[in-house]
């Protein structure tokens, strides 16, 4: 039995991520998906909470054919801990899926195997692309699954992001 883990801000879960998702699932008999800044929120890098986040992974997930737990993940701002915290966390995992320089790292100084995915359309498929999207009122819907896109709109995600980076209302 091989239980894989994979961490990432889903802000918000991109084609990317389920493309990662998919390719996975073939590779595991189980997945944690840790949703990273887990008590970030309402800001123009994090926009959406660990509940909302929560929602576009468990959809996703629910199209896939593997056995899953998705674990809430708050900073502990210190990076030398953090593998630690994961580990606190989350049921036990064998192997560890990133493409981000940081999280390879470190799982690696523990002596955790962690495998590179191939990057699929990153051109496009990049949460801060995405997010920049919604700001301006670009496009965004295409990049990302359809159950993300309810998840957003249920919320007036692009709303809050675009009010969350305006300035204060001016004073007289
Ligand atoms: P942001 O621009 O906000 O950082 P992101 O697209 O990098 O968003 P993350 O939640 O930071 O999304 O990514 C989680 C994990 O998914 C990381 O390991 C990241 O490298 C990987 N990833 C992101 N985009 C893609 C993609 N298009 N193809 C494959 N992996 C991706
Ligand atoms: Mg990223």
């Amino acid at each position: 039995m091989k239980r894989g883990f994979y961490v990432g801000r889903f802000q918000p879960l991109h084609e990317g991520h389920e493309a990662v998702l998919r390719e996975i699932a073939t590779e595991c008999d189980e997945l944690v998906v840790g949703i990273g800044s887990a008590d970030k929120s309402h800001s123009v890098d994090n926009p959406f909470t660990a509940g909302e986040r929560h929602v576009m992974i468990t959809r996703t997930l629910a199209t896939l054919d593997v056995e899953a737990f998705v674990v809430p993940i708050v900073d502990v701002d210190r990076n030398a801990l953090w593998t630690s915290h994961v580990k606190s966390l989350c049921p036990p995992f064998d192997v560890v899926y990133s493409n981000n320089p940081l999280v390879t790292r470190l799982f690696e100084e523990e002596g955790v195997e962690v495998r590179e995915l191939p990057m699929f359309n990153r051109a496009e498929y990049e949460g801060t692309g995405i997010r920049e999207r919604m700001l301006s009122d670009d496009p965004w819907e295409h990049l990302v699954p359809e159950t993300t896109v309810e998840a957003i709109e249920d919320v007036d995600g692009v709303g809050r992001l675009q009010e969350v980076a305006s300035d204060d209302a001016a004073e007289e």
